[in-house]
């Protein structure tokens, strides 16, 4: 794929959201042993709404920003856990970011990942460090712009997100939480990767995977 049409973002949010279904039971384990164990169940349950909204949509009609914003709506009405906030932030900075255009070529997906990861940490507060998905998001993001200024490939792009992302959340096992309710635990929370951080290194593989072709 070289241009990002909304019905290429409408796949890919179904992609991602297939993706945390099959994955749910391993993301709610992550989040028993550190928090409230339904990590999982959130986001599936935050997913399935973004799913059933674009439904709804006629990508002949949406622009992308329509998708993004859309996406964001649902999800935060659906979940009530602290990654609604996050993700609706989220979802509507990339909307923000590539207000205007009706498809969507590298940079404007880079910006739009950028503008994803930034919106997370601003709506959440959180540090590198903190033990949170900040910690997969943001490495993500600076490796996502890297690639780009090296001029690779918008699948390249990705690839090098999603391996970011995996190695921030393997990294999330050895750091204290911070933020969350994992930091009530202090040095419990040692040894144990951050769900949070576990569901993003899954979806941004997903976008990879989507963007491979
Ligand atoms: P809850 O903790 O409300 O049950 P979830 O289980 O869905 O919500 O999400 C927990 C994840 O949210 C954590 O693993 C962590 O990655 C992330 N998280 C929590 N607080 C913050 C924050 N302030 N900033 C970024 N991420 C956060
Ligand atoms: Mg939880
Ligand atoms: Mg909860």
């Amino acid at each position: 794929m070289t241009t990002i049409t909304s019905q290429n973002l409408v796949d890919l949010f179904l992609a991602i959201a297939a993706a945390i279904d099959q994955d749910k039971e391993r993301l709610s384990e992550l989040d028993g042993v550190i928090g409230d164990a339904d990590h999982g169940v959130t986001m599936n349950i935050g997913f399935t709404a973004v799913k059933n909204a674009l439904g709804g949509l006629d990508t002949t009609e949406a622009d992308p920003t329509t998708v993004f914003n859309t996406s964001a709506k649902s999800f935060l009405n659906a979940v009530g856990a602290s990654s609604g906030p996050l993700y609706a932030t989220a979802f509507m900075r990339a909307g923000a970011a590539v207000k205007g255009e009706s498809a969507l070529d590298r940079n404007a997906m880079v910006e739009a990942f950028k503008a994803m990861a930034k919106g997370i940490q601003d709506r959440g507060k959180a540090e590198r460090g903190d033990k949170t998905m900040v910690d997969a998001w943001l490495p993500a993001s600076e490796a996502i712009e890297a690639a780009a200024e090296r001029d690779e490939s918008l699948a390249a792009c990705f690839a090098a997100a999603a391996t970011a992302a995996e190695e921030g959340a393997e990294a999330t096992k050895t750091m204290q939480a911070s933020k969350g309710r994992a930091s009530w635990l202090g040095a419990r929370s040692l040894g144990h990767m951050d769900p949070g951080a576990a569901s993003t290194a899954l979806i941004v593989r997903t976008m990879a995977d989507v963007f491979a072709h």
